[in-house]
């Protein structure tokens, strides 16, 4: 039986919307399914982007922009300050408008998008896919494209390994704060075994007075002692008299890559293979040029008539070349990073502070850092140059 679509895209966050603009605009038929009554909702995200990753694909604007940043402090165990100079401008989004916006961009391109669409499985036929719903008639498709983030299954039905070591998740809770003495135009992020340990704790301004406040741990440290204690701890210290008006619970794969993002008639993108920035826990921009990738090929691939595994491999190969081989350096940078204790940071913030501002850019810095792990700095070598 000819399949309903020729790509099914299982989640409409960026990741996935942005595989199905790209499809549908290469003349693919595309279905994008989001269980979630309404795309970008809820939120779970410090909504931070680079300038400079954003206008790959949209040029900030006040519609989706809640805050322009551009001073980067990083903070000791002991509180003492680093500001960190040669970053660039960053922007802290408003996702609810902005993974809207990208699930607007897919459908003005011909994708069609259904809500309250929640896969509950999928299995290989003669033609390519069917996936099952809950309350909805089965999907046929030529390509799946899991963009079912974090928690994802779509490549475990369909026989990928997906899972996330407890050391590689990093266990994350967020408060959106009002009413905080903030400096609206700067980011921070504190580090600390007491403070965030195997992870860091970042302040997101959001206009006047109003902040994303969260941290995520790593898996292992949050047997004792979960993200959100963690955080309780650090609002009360910090900003005793917030007022909170959000809150968010979440993980992030920081595992650096999955081995395998493709198979025959199926593709992993965003969260769902693992794409976020291992050593900061970005992954909007990262899910966003998978999914360009993913559905560019995607839609070759139905064109040539042929979606086996080999077909869709460039995706992959592509992905590595972009990113993929640059997270598991930044895995490895990670790994070292978040194992020095909590004296030496100090220490290290007191020297990286004798060096002029203008001199103190986050690759001197982590070098410095790094020259504590000799075996990491071959890797840092190769980001930097
Ligand atoms: C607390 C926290 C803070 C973060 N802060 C930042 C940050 O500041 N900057 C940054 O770049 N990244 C940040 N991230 C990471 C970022 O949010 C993700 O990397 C990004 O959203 C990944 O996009 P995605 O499209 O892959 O997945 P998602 O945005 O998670 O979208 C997946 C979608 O799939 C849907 N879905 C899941 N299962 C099904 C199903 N069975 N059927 C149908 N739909 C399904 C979900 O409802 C969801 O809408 C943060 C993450 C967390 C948890």
């Amino acid at each position: 039986m000819r399949a309903d679509y020729d790509i099914l895209v299982v989640g409409g966050g960026p990741a996935g919307c942005e595989a199905a603009r790209a499809a549908a605009a290469d003349g693919a038929r595309v279905l994008v399914v989001e269980k979630d009554p309404d795309i970008g909702v809820p939120v779970r995200c410090a909504e931070g982007i680079s300038v400079r990753a954003l206008r790959e694909f949209y040029e900030p604007n006040p519609v989706f922009c809640r805050q322009t940043v551009t001073e980067y402090h990083l903070v000791a165990p002991n509180g003492v300050r680093v500001e960190v100079t040669g970053i660039g401008e960053g922007v802290i989004l408003d996702r609810k408008v902005f993974d809207r916006m990208v699930a607007e961009d897919a459908a003005r391109a011909g994708a069609q998008i259904i809500t309250n669409a929640n896969a509950t499985g999928a299995h290989r036929d003669k033609d390519g896919v069917v996936v099952s719903f809950e309350g909805m008639p089965d999907v046929k498709a030529k390509i799946l494209i899991g963009a079912d983030g974090t928690e994802s299954r779509a490549g475990r039905w369909l026989g990928l390994k997906t899972a996330c070591r407890p050391h590689d998740m990093e266990t994350a809770a967020q408060y959106v704060l009002a009413g905080v003495p903030i400096v609206p135009t700067r980011f921070e992020m504190h580090f600390g075994t007491q403070i965030a340990p195997g992870g860091y704790l970042w302040v997101f301004p959001k206009g006047e007075g109003v902040a994303n406040v969260g941290l995520g741990i790593s898996g292992q440290h949050s047997k004792h002692t979960t993200a959100l204690e963690y955080l309780d701890r650090s609002v009360a210290r910090l900003y005793p008299n917030a007022a909170i008006v959000g809150r968010i619970l979440g993980g992030i794969s920081c595992s650096g890559g999955l081995k395998q993002i493709v198979d025959d008639n199926v593709m992993l993108v965003g969260d769902a293979a693992h794409q976020a920035n291992p050593l900061t826990g970005g992954g909007i921009a990262t899910g966003l040029k998978a999914g360009r990738i993913a559905g560019r090929i995607a839609a070759h691939a139905i064109r040539t008539g042929d979606c086996s595994k080999s077909r869709l491999m460039p995706y992959h190969e592509e992905w590595d070349d972009r990113l993929g081989n640059l997270h598991r350096r930044f895995y490895r940078i990670k790994e070292a990073v978040f194992n020095i204790p909590d004296e030496t940071l100090n220490d290290l913030a007191e020297v990286v502070n004798k060096v002029p501002k203008e001199g103190r850019t986050m690759n001197k810095i982590l070098a410095r850092v790094l020259a504590k792990k000799p075996g990491v700095l071959l890797d840092l070598a190769r980001i930097m140059f």
